[in-house]
């Protein structure tokens, strides 16, 4: 329905039911964890946008605050604020399985 909606001119995408739009040029790139969990290591998609009372009208969306982070190697979007995840060194996951710690992805790691 707001497939064409747009955020500061900004194309907006959809993952799974949530909305957002490019994290550039906050520079969301990388991979993060989240703050407290060393299990699995994230992708940041962008900022979440949710329609107002206007957007119908107007066709813009709004920033929630929260970033769409999707796990490596998975499809579902969670969503976390900013103070919740820490960008992380790419020696510190797995690109395959996105495990932290798992070292099956063929990165040379000097132990
Ligand atoms: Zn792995």
């Amino acid at each position: 329905m707001f497939s064409n909606c747009d955020y500061d001119g900004r194309t907006v995408a959809g993952i799974g039911r949530v909305c957002y739009v490019d994290a550039d040029p906050e520079g969301f790139d990388g991979a993060y964890r989240v703050i407290g969990d060393d299990g699995i290591a994230w992708r940041v998609f962008g900022w979440e946008v949710e329609p107002t009372e206007d957007t119908e009208w107007d066709g813009i969306m709004v920033r929630t605050g929260n970033l769409v982070c999707v796990m490596i190697g998975d499809d579902h979007p969670h969503l976390f604020h900013p103070s919740e995840i820490e960008e992380i060194d790419r020696l510190e996951y797995c690109g395959e399985c996105g495990q932290m710690g798992c070292c099956h992805d063929g990165l040379e790691r000097v132990e």
